[in-house]
């Protein structure tokens, strides 16, 4: 899979910020990588997690690291990203959250990234797992190794914004199976947003079955922030 997007190179300005597509400089810039960025100004929009301040999980993912609110400029960009085709925004997304993930001092703890696996129905829908793309890079930042093929879906759910109430739980309720012995393992879930926190705490549960006794997650943005207190760790 290629990561340069050709449409979006203009003349010798190189790189154009995903959120509001103004040609990037040097002083422009937040961050940018391969064509891509986002500007200043649009990262001054966006709502940032504290550092090293993470959510409570659900199930048995003890917290959850997320830097990013789902919410405004970021929102439209992932949308992008996740249903529009825009999969070379991946490593844009993993650099936007590489202050934060080295905020913490627990890489070394774990064993292995699990991305969240999409359902096979979906991921032949897309073509692309949105999280697998991220993790990948997160890999390379965190330097723990990207397990592909220890999870898979069993369960084709609903995406969870669609599901009301109770509904929620049932939805992601045993969709998940492991493919190997987990005993003794740290895993860290990636996911790109987490929502209620039920789709990670059902995942969470699978790798616990298998074995698992560390479970934490990360996530690239965080919405319904309310539901998921802040806490130490
Ligand atoms: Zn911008």
């Amino acid at each position: 899979m290629s990561f340069s997007l050709g449409n979006l190179f203009f003349g010798k300005n190189k790189y154009i910020c995903v959120c509001c597509k103004k040609r990037l400089d040097k002083d422009t810039a937040h961050k940018y990588i391969e064509n891509i960025g986002v500007c200043k100004d649009c990262f001054s929009s966006f709502s940032i997690s504290s550092p090293a301040s993470p959510y409570k999980g659900r199930g048995y993912v003890k917290y959850i690291m997320s830097p990013f609110e789902y919410t405004g400029k970021l929102r439209d960009a992932f949308l992008k990203y996740k249903f529009d085709n825009c999969y070379s925004y991946a490593p844009l997304f993993a650099l936007l959250m590489e202050d934060y993930i080295k905020s913490y001092n627990i890489w070394t703890d774990f064993d292995f990234i699990v991305p969240m696996p999409l359902h096979e129905k979906r991921f032949k829908e897309r073509g692309y797992n949105q999280s697998e793309l991220i993790a990948e890079y997160i890999g390379k930042i965190t330097g723990l190794p990207v397990r592909t093929d220890l999870i898979y879906r069993i369960k084709n759910t609903q995406k969870q914004s669609l599901v009301y109430g109770n509904d929620k739980l049932h939805n992601v309720e045993k969709a998940f199976s492991c493919t190997e012995n987990l005993k003794n393992k740290s895993i860290i879930i990636f996911d790109d947003i987490c929502t209620t926190g039920l789709t990670l705490s059902s995942c969470s549960k699978a790798l616990h079955k298998a074995g698992a006794e560390n479970i934490c997650a990360l996530t690239f943005a965080i919405h319904e922030q309310k539901k998921l207190p802040i806490i130490e760790y």
